[in-house]
């Protein structure tokens, strides 16, 4: 069967991911999380002096070490989903955190960055077969995407799934309060930065998932994938 790439973008803490990584296990696509990326380079900038006292990127020193900085996905055995390594560690836990969350977005609004980052997750997907998820995968990464989806849900509900998550994950120091500001921040930082922002492809399908849960969402997901997948088949055969 032909093999499509299938871009998701959508808002902070949509789920986006969720659906983006079981959708591809189910059709047997290859998963590839965007914002893994941002948020190991953020890592990177943590772990290697790069954030000035004033909360801004040393973006000259960043541009210099982007050489160094190599991002690879290897599959976890036991459950099924990619795990993020920074220059050969991994670093899955740790790019998760607050403190990689409070400064990815400034991070991701460098230009020289983008375009780096671009150009790899393009070269990942050459063979077809991909389910990436990020901000810019319908607009800037995967123009000519044979599926574009875009998921969105209200703030409220986005932070409390968040919390959820985070304390199921053993987290139960940050607070509601905290996760709702960053989603927030997050949401405005995304569509009003100059590089790539955060916005809709004309061509992608919105899905308000904020009152259907995880399983109607990925069934939805799913039907999506059967109708654009047979209506590719039927343009083949038409021709
Ligand atoms: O998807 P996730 O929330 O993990 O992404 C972290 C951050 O990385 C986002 O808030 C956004 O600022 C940035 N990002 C981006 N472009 C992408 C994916 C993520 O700018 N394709």
């Amino acid at each position: 069967m032909k093999k499509i790439n299938i871009a998701v973008d959508g808002v902070s803490s949509s789920g986006k991911s969720t659906m983006a990584k079981d959708l591809a296990k189910i059709i047997g696509y290859l998963y590839i999380d965007s914002g893994a990326m941002y948020r190991a380079v953020t890592l990177y900038c943590l772990q290697n002096g790069l954030i000035n006292d004033d909360k801004t990127i040393n973006e000259e020193k960043l541009k210099a070490e982007l050489p160094n900085i190599h991002i690879h996905f290897e599959l976890d055995t036991e459950t099924g989903r990619p795990i993020t390594f920074l220059n050969n560690e991994n670093v899955e836990a740790e790019i998760r955190g607050m403190e990689v969350s409070a400064l990815v977005s400034p991070v991701s609004a460098i230009g020289f960055l983008r375009k780096e980052m671009v150009k790899q997750q393009q070269e990942m997907s050459l063979k077809k077969g991909v389910v990436m998820d990020g901000r810019d995968i319908g607009t800037v990464v995967f123009p000519n995407a044979e599926l574009k989806i875009f998921v969105t849900a209200s703030p409220e509900i986005r932070a409390k799934r968040r919390v959820d998550e985070l304390r199921t994950r053993g987290n139960e120091d940050t607070t509601y309060e905290e996760v709702l500001e960053n989603i927030k921040y997050r949401d405005h930082h995304d569509r009003n930065r100059t590089e790539s922002p955060l916005r809709k492809a004309d061509d992608a399908i919105e899905l308000d998932n904020s009152s259907i849960n995880i399983e109607q969402q990925l069934q939805w997901a799913v039907d999506m994938y059967h109708k654009t997948i047979g209506k590719q088949d039927g343009n083949n055969r038409d021709r």
